[in-house]
């Protein structure tokens, strides 16, 4: 019989499409995961069974009733829980929102939900998305199903975790400093953070708005361009979405699996974010082995400098947080989830909403808003908010620059493999890990990781970025070498996950 979680989104549309099995078998396989290893992982904050099985027998009424209504139709999915749904507990892993039930659903959920994708649950990320293993939530850490010892990254872990070890072929995350890419590395997986403005962020819980990007986390780099075709373009309620002028991202994918699909295609190494101290050895040497790759493939390889990378990390550093400080002001006691009373019993409006930020927020969340306010505070505004903005500028230059020489760039997508509980807590550590990331968000440009091979038993992403609405030309570069690794690491990569035995619970 076959078992319906080891398939990719693709080929569970395709045995949907042909009859071979239904929604509801599929979905309820997926559930059946989801109960024998998540006791494990916890990748999952909410799992909605009810709810799922309902959208998946009305996606089976749909088809049998001649109308699958998208190529994805029927094909279960996991949200993280930064993305609100209706009618189902959103929390952001934030005991702030603790209790809170969503009265309307994010765009891309309604995009899900007209394309008839069954909603498995939500999944676990750090605080406000705040972070880069999944130890800030504030429910407690998801594993990496690699090895239960370390972490599957964060701020996406649940979604990136849920994926690699089959508990759903697909998710939706968000990226506002690296968080759908680097759990993708850390997991063995594919993410993708889409051109700032391809997919709108109308429904996602703030974080940084000048970064925030909703994107896909998948097993292969077709299920991620599947996915965004499903949830990508316009909508006038976010003002920064951009008009829809896309081509198919599933098309781009299948192409970049013909033969000489990227032949002539000029590869950027931006020297400062692709090499140096920073990376464990090992990741470096696989890193030097995909290039081969990608010259065996026929691309031009050619290594930029992009001297102001240097600085991003200390500029989102500073623009991240004053953007959190604003966006957080809302959770207030006022009108969104818990209310905490001063211990003495005195309540007045300031009293209670002290009491309740400072309980019901946790330290790395708090770290920020103190940050933040503290960078666009009259009299250091221009010294920290100011000059983080001008790098900003800068960093947009060199992108300008390099794309004016190289159709994409390409870098490994973190500086190892997963790391440990506890490596990634202390500030200075969660904050440098971020180092091949954040340039793009600081951008708006697009970027995808796929796994690129294993360094000590552990996978580990290689990133492709493209100029701005350059999402197309990234599926078919990175579906080209996706398509070499399989060969080298055996085909297809991801089954190379290790089993998590189910007994082990
Ligand atoms: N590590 C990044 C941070 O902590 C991730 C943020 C994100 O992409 N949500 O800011």
């Amino acid at each position: 019989m076959t078992d319906y979680t080891r398939l990719t989104a693709a080929e569970i549309a395709e045995a949907l499409a042909a009859g071979d099995t239904t929604s509801a078998e599929v979905t309820q396989a997926h559930l059946d995961r989801i109960g024998a290893v998540d006791g494990d992982l916890h990748a999952f904050l909410a799992v909605d069974a009810e709810g799922a099985l309902a959208q998946a027998e009305a996606a089976d009424e749909a088809r049998a009733a001649g109308a699958a209504s998208s190529p994805l139709a029927g094909v279960p999915i996991a949200v993280k829980d930064n993305i609100v749904t209706k009618g189902l507990e959103t929390t952001a892993a934030s005991r702030v929102l603790e209790g809170w039930i969503p009265p309307y659903d994010a765009h891309v959920v309604e995009r899900l939900r007209a394309a008839r994708l069954p909603i498995l649950g939500k999944t676990n990320l750090d605080e406000f998305a705040m972070g880069a293993s999944t130890e800030m939530s504030g429910y407690g850490p998801t594993r990496n199903p690699w090895d239960l010892e370390r972490v599957p990254g964060g701020s996406g872990g649940g979604s990136a975790a849920a994926v690699s070890a089959y508990e759903a072929p697909i998710a939706l995350g968000t990226d506002t400093g690296g968080s759908i890419r680097q759990p993708a590395s850390f997991t063995g997986t594919v993410g993708m953070k889409p051109t700032y403005g391809a997919v709108s962020r109308y429904g996602a819980i703030a974080m940084g708005s000048s970064l925030d990007q909703i994107g896909p986390a998948s097993r292969t780099v077709l299920d991620s361009a599947l996915l965004q075709d499903v949830i990508g373009g316009h909508d006038r309620r976010d003002q920064t979405s951009m008009p829809d002028e896309w081509e198919s991202f599933a098309d781009a994918a299948r192409a970049g699996r013909e033969p000489g699909a990227i032949k002539g295609l000029r590869v950027g190494i931006p020297r400062q974010i692709a090499e140096g101290d920073a990376y464990d050895e090992n990741v470096s040497a696989l890193f030097r082995r995909n290039i081969e790759l990608l010259q065996e493939l026929g691309a031009e390889v050619t290594w930029i400098d992009t001297k102001t990378f240097d600085y991003a990390v200390a500029a989102y550093y500073l623009l991240m947080p004053a953007e959190v400080s604003s966006n957080l002001a809302r959770y207030d006691s006022v009108r969104y989830g818990v209310r905490v009373t001063p211990e003495d019993g005195t309540a007045n409006v300031e009293r209670v909403m002290r009491a309740t930020r400072a309980e019901a927020l946790g330290p790395e969340v708090k770290r920020r808003i103190v940050l933040g306010t503290y960078a666009l505070s009259s009299g250091y505004f221009d010294a920290y908010y100011g000059s983080a903005q001008k790098v900003r500028t800068l960093v947009q230059r060199d992108f300008e620059e390099a794309f004016a020489q190289a159709d994409v760039l390409f870098t490994p997508s973190a500086l190892s493999g997963a790391k440990r509980f506890g490596e990634l807590t202390e500030p200075k550590d969660m904050y440098t890990s971020d180092l091949t990331n954040i340039p793009a968000n600081l951008a708006g440009v697009p970027a995808i990781s796929i796994p690129g091979g294993l360094v000590d038993g552990l996978p580990v992403g290689m990133q492709f970025m493209a100029a701005a609405r350059g999402d197309a030309q990234l599926y078919k570069a990175s579906a080209a070498l996706e398509q070499a690794l399989e060969a080298e690491w055996g085909a297809p990569f991801t089954a190379k996950a290790p089993e998590l035995k189910e007994s082990n619970r």
